[in-house]
């Protein structure tokens, strides 16, 4: 009986993983970025919710309050009016599609983030677990303003936007354990609740339900970056998998952009020592000294050679395209760029839509050889097919 139930349980999993569209037009993201919450309050700030907490329904308008307490396996629910109940779970269902709550851990500095859609509150082993559900334009829209930033024309969120809905839609099913589909840290993708930025609204409209695939209408893992340094790495130099639409390009568009440049200087002796500690033998300064003028995989000092990659991470640096030169008893490093440098350059991107390129060029420029398609017409992918 139970191998049935297992059995069924698993088919359950597999039809829902080759379910592109998640239900009712709605996605459920796991707050994560309350950060163990035992104690959240819940503010009305626009329209109205009715609140379901075991079996009572309580009505709430614009400016109520409720706090939320975490009670051993349930949760506590008090409202303005001073009731209280304790029940599984509680669920704020949006009046409308301009309802909007605000949520703050009381734990925690900071100011509350707003969200549109509905919000259920239950206890988790360790903490409150909330989860938001909302329709995939408004997600995004929040997605596009966290990663995306809040200056650019539409062309730029354009491309924003289509590469967060690829992204929702490859790995809708990533925390379905969890019993939500994403989360809203960069773990999956950033999500700060509901954008207030109009022209973010306007690039998720006008790309409703485009998504990027390849020749064979297969969702593509499609990264960005803040800054390139003028080139963009191939994906095998960061994440050993060689992708053909993930090739480095040179790119002539954000080189006057804020994370073009950066500098940093290290002592000579803890260089000297840490390369010391990956097998560098040291027999003069100048084998330190390192040209990099297109993007290069490793470090090379004399015969010794060493990842940039594990570099950077060491270091803490901005990216991996940089030169070595010699300082006062120091080494200096000259870099280029921010993030890992594979596929959209934003400032790159954002310059380019400037200049009036279209979020079709735009895609065009840093991804090669891939479609901007309806997700009605992608084909199961390996990454969502496999999500279990
Ligand atoms: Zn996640
Ligand atoms: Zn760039």
């Amino acid at each position: 009986m139970l191998t049935r139930f297992k059995s069924f349980i698993f088919l359950f999993f597999m039809l829902s993983a080759f379910t592109v569209h998640p239900m009712a037009g709605n996605i459920r993201i796991g707050l994560l970025s309350l950060e163990r919450s035992f104690s959240l309050t819940v503010n009305i700030c626009e329209g109205e919710y009715e609140m379901l907490a075991g079996r009572k329904y309580t009505s709430l308008k614009k400016n109520d309050n409720i706090l939320i307490v975490k009670a051993g396996n349930k949760v506590l629910v008090t409202t303005l009016s001073g009731s209280t109940l304790v029940a599984d779970s509680i669920r704020l269902q949006a009046g409308g599609p301009e309802s909007c709550f605000s949520v703050r851990n009381n734990l925690r500095e900071g100011s509350p983030r707003k969200y549109y859609g509905h919000l259920t509150v239950m206890s988790d082993i360790e903490s409150l677990m909330a989860v938001n559900s909302i329709d995939t334009e408004s997600y995004l829209a929040g997605v596009v303003q966290a990663e995306a930033g809040f200056k650019g024309n539409l062309e730029y969120f354009k491309a924003q936007a289509m590469l967060a809905r690829t992204y929702l839609y490859m790995n809708i099913n990533r925390h379905i354990r969890d019993g939500y589909n994403l989360c809203d840290k960069i773990h999956c993708q950033a999500y700060h609740g509901r954008s207030e930025v109009g022209v973010i609204y306007d690039a998720v409209n006008a790309t409703r339900d485009l998504v990027l695939a390849d020749a064979d209408s297969f969702l593509v893992f499609a990264p960005f970056h803040s800054n390139c340094g003028g080139q963009t790495e191939s994906s095998e130099n960061v994440w050993l998998a060689s992708m053909q639409h993930l090739s480095g390009v040179i790119d002539p568009y954000c080189a006057f952009s804020r994370n073009a440049h950066w500098k940093k200087e290290i002592g000579m002796e803890e260089w000297i020592s840490y390369m010391g500690e990956h097998g560098y033998r040291h027999m003069n300064n100048d084998d330190l000294v390192f040209k990099q003028l297109s993007r290069k995989r490793n470090y090379t000092a004399g015969n010794f050679s060493f990842p940039l990659i594990k570099i950077r991470e060491d270091w803490g640096l901005m990216s991996t395209f940089f030169s070595v030169s010699l300082g006062n008893n120091s080494i200096l490093l000259n870099g280029r760029g921010y993030g890992h440098g594979v596929g959209l350059c934003q400032e790159g991107a954002r310059v380019m839509s400037e200049r009036g390129f279209t979020m079709e060029e735009i895609i065009g420029f840093y991804f090669r050889g891939l479609k901007i398609i309806d997700v009605k017409d992608v084909r199961p992918s390996v990454e969502i097919s496999t999500a279990f």
